[in-house]
């Protein structure tokens, strides 16, 4: 199977402005923001989507939402508030097939979203 754009970057293969990372965890600026602050944060194992992850997963999944919040604390969000969404499959958005949660913050959001 072809390796996807998120383990290049993870590789440093593609370039990518990265804010955090440890072992398991890996989060860069998302490429196109949607939000004064909109970071991705991955897991370094291939999962391709949530729905695909299993209970041998259950401490990464963790460890990938805990990051994500530090991520937001250490970017000044946690005050103001932010948004943490994981888009699966075509009608959750889905476009790269390596799981992310997108950290998006800096501007109140509205809801539902679209
Ligand atoms: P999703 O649509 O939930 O699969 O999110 C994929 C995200 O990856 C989108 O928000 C894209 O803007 C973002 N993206 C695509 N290519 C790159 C890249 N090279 N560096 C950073 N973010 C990217």
């Amino acid at each position: 199977m072809s390796r996807t754009l998120f383990e290049k970057i993870i590789a440093r293969e593609i370039p990518a402005d990265i804010v955090f990372e440890d072992d398991a965890v890996l989060a860069f600026r998302d490429i196109h923001p949607q939000a004064p602050t909109h970071v991705l944060v991955i897991p370094k194992k291939v999962i391709p989507r949530i729905a695909e992850a299993g209970s041998a997963d259950q401490d990464l999944l963790g460890r990938l939402l805990l990051s994500a919040a530090q991520v937001a604390e250490r970017l000044g969000l946690k005050s103001g508030g932010y948004r943490l969404v994981i888009n699966n499959g075509p009608h959750g958005g889905e476009t790269v097939p390596h799981l992310h949660c997108h950290l998006l913050g800096g501007r109140p959001m509205t809801w539902p979203p679209g």
